[in-house]
């Protein structure tokens, strides 16, 4: 009994994130964060703007970290909008973009965020299954639809599509907004972002979260044509006139100008993710080809329930979701190599050797 709950409230299931123990001793693979640590100049820039300036409200705009974002991406100040975090940013665009008379399309196995939102503000929408190998098939989307949202690469397939790909889809889709959701694309997939200037109805979303190593910072964006970004900064507006604060601001303005730290370690990423890929591989993990800073894997014997808690009595948490086809697998988060190296060994204790 909830009494003083609103009607639209009592429906709803929140989006449960990974854990985030308070004990310092886990190995934490399970939300894919990046192991390394943020940029030194933004880290910098934060302790700089932590002043007696935050007395004072932020720049609602967010003007000078638009300009390095729009800089970052080749594109203008118009072309780009600021959230705190970019599930801020899809919340706004789910309502004021993908809510519609016909259904949001996205893949059965996707971010489970999507139905939240659809659940909150009351968006009809309808899965498209993957096929049997966990791929988006494109052809599955040419019906009539309110929109269409996927995350490339695939969350937590970890699985990407092409530019290419991405570019028919939305020359076969002119009617409705097409929204890519980049969260990992920096870690090895093509992005869409190219695109924009092409098709008016393409938004694609980013966050310094994973690349940048800033989740604790909240920082998401989305990029499109002037129009889309209007209807998010309308949203916005109706709802929180200033989301990224002070220091959010000036952290990821410096962490957008420091390209050789993503680089490095975006680089480093990758590398162990594809070291990862093969030795999981040796111990008879079946593992989909991965363009993230995770990895998607299930044991040829083992349940993913048995060794997530194995798992955990180790010391490693991974993230494991109890739905339908995909309950078997862990979503492992690529850790530095020295972390690859800890779960591998604690596999091999487990027995799968
Ligand atoms: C992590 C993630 C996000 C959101 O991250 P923020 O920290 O809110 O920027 C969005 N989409 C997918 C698929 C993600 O995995």
């Amino acid at each position: 009994m909830k009494p003083y709950w609103s009607e639209t409230l009592r429906g709803l299931s929140p989006y449960v994130p990974g854990e985030q123990p308070q004990q310092a001793s886990l190995l934490k693979l399970n939300t894919n964060e990046n192991p390394y640590a943020p940029s030194p100049a933004a880290l910098a820039a934060i302790r700089a703007a932590a002043d007696g300036d935050l007395r004072l409200y932020p720049d609602p705009d967010g003007s000078a970290l638009k300009r390095a974002v729009a800089a970052a991406h080749g594109l203008d100040t118009a072309n780009v909008f600021l959230g705190n975090g970019s599930d801020e940013v899809l919340a706004h665009a789910f309502l004021g973009l993908l809510k519609h008379p016909r259904p949001l399309l996205f893949p059965d196995i996707t971010y489970s965020f999507y139905p939240v939102y659809c659940a909150l503000y009351d968006i009809a929408y309808e899965e498209i299954p993957l096929d049997g190998e966990f791929r988006v098939r494109l052809g599955d989307y040419a019906r009539p639809n309110g929109g269409i949202v996927l995350p490339n690469p695939n969350a937590p397939t970890g699985i990407a599509l092409s530019r290419a790909e991405l570019r028919s889809l939305l020359a076969g889709n002119p009617d409705s907004v097409v929204l890519v959701d980049e969260a990992y694309v920096d870690f090895g997939a093509e992005s869409a972002v190219p695109l924009i200037g092409e098709f008016a109805n393409l938004l694609v979303t980013q966050t310094l979260s994973k690349s940048r190593a800033l989740a604790g910072l909240r920082v998401g964006y989305a990029l499109g044509a002037p129009d889309l970004i209007g209807a998010l900064e309308t949203v916005k507006g109706c709802f929180n006139s200033y989301p990224l604060d002070r220091l959010a601001l000036a952290g990821a303005t410096a962490a957008l100008a420091d390209n050789a730290w993503f680089a490095d370690t975006c680089g480093k990423i990758a590398a162990s993710r594809d070291w990862l890929t093969a030795e999981l591989g040796k111990l008879g993990f079946e593992v989909l080809p991965s363009r993230a800073n995770f990895v998607f894997a299930r044991h040829a014997t083992r349940s993913g329930a048995s060794l997530q808690q194995a798992l955990r009595a180790r010391n490693v948490l991974v993230r494991r979701f109890d739905r339908p086809r995909i309950a078997d697998f862990l979503r492992i988060t690529v850790g530095t190599q020295a972390e690859c190296e800890t779960l591998l060994a604690s596999l091999r204790e487990i027995g799968l050797d």
